[in-house]
């Protein structure tokens, strides 16, 4: 799909996880109307409505100028300095019920792909084997319970699914309300 945006290492098709949308909406940096606005997370201390274009997200300017970050460095452990400012000021982030954070792989940040339920994500062997292995170190003891779990996700619960940018694994964690 090609629609002229910029390009996101850590977020390769934010139209499809539906941090942006088709609006004729002016940005809130640029006051320019692009055709496209971001409608997920931005915190910032500052009255600002995170309503931005995709270039002003891209080139760092949205951030700055509001003095915010579109995810805050939780999980992003054994990073480099430059990737953790791309992923937190320069990459949109996503819905979520919690407070969306980004998962690392191969000393990278992981790209997010997108929201997925138990179908999704049962075509990433890999990702629901990380997961099960997440929830046991998590308490969830009964083999039987946990498999319901997983199965059951895409309803109430759902999974983030991340994609590694290096090897190419897939990984997820449980969003939950
Ligand atoms: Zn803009
Ligand atoms: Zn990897």
């Amino acid at each position: 799909m090609s629609t002229g945006l910029p390009f996101f290492r850590y977020h390769p098709d934010p139209v499809a996880s539906g941090s942006f949308r088709e609006s004729a909406e002016r940005c809130t940096c640029c006051e320019r109307s692009t055709g496209w606005i971001y409608t997920a997370t931005f915190y910032t201390a500052q009255d600002v409505s995170g309503r931005f274009c995709p270039w002003c997200i891209a080139d760092g300017s949205a951030a700055e100028r509001f003095e915010g970050e579109f995810a805050d460095a939780y999980g992003l452990d054994g990073v480099s300095e430059e990737t953790l400012t791309l992923v937190s000021r320069r990459t949109p982030g996503f819905r979520a019920w919690q407070d969306p954070h980004w998962l690392v792989h191969c000393d990278d940040a992981a790209a997010f792909i997108g929201e997925v339920g138990y179908a999704e994500l049962a075509a990433h062997p890999e990702a629901l084997e990380q997961l099960r292995l997440d929830l046991r170190m998590h308490g969830w003891h009964d083999a039987s319970q946990l498999d319901s779990f997983l199965t059951s996700l895409g309803q109430g619960a759902s999974a983030m699914l991340f994609r590694c940018t290096v090897c190419g694994s897939h990984l997820a964690y449980i969003d939950a309300s």
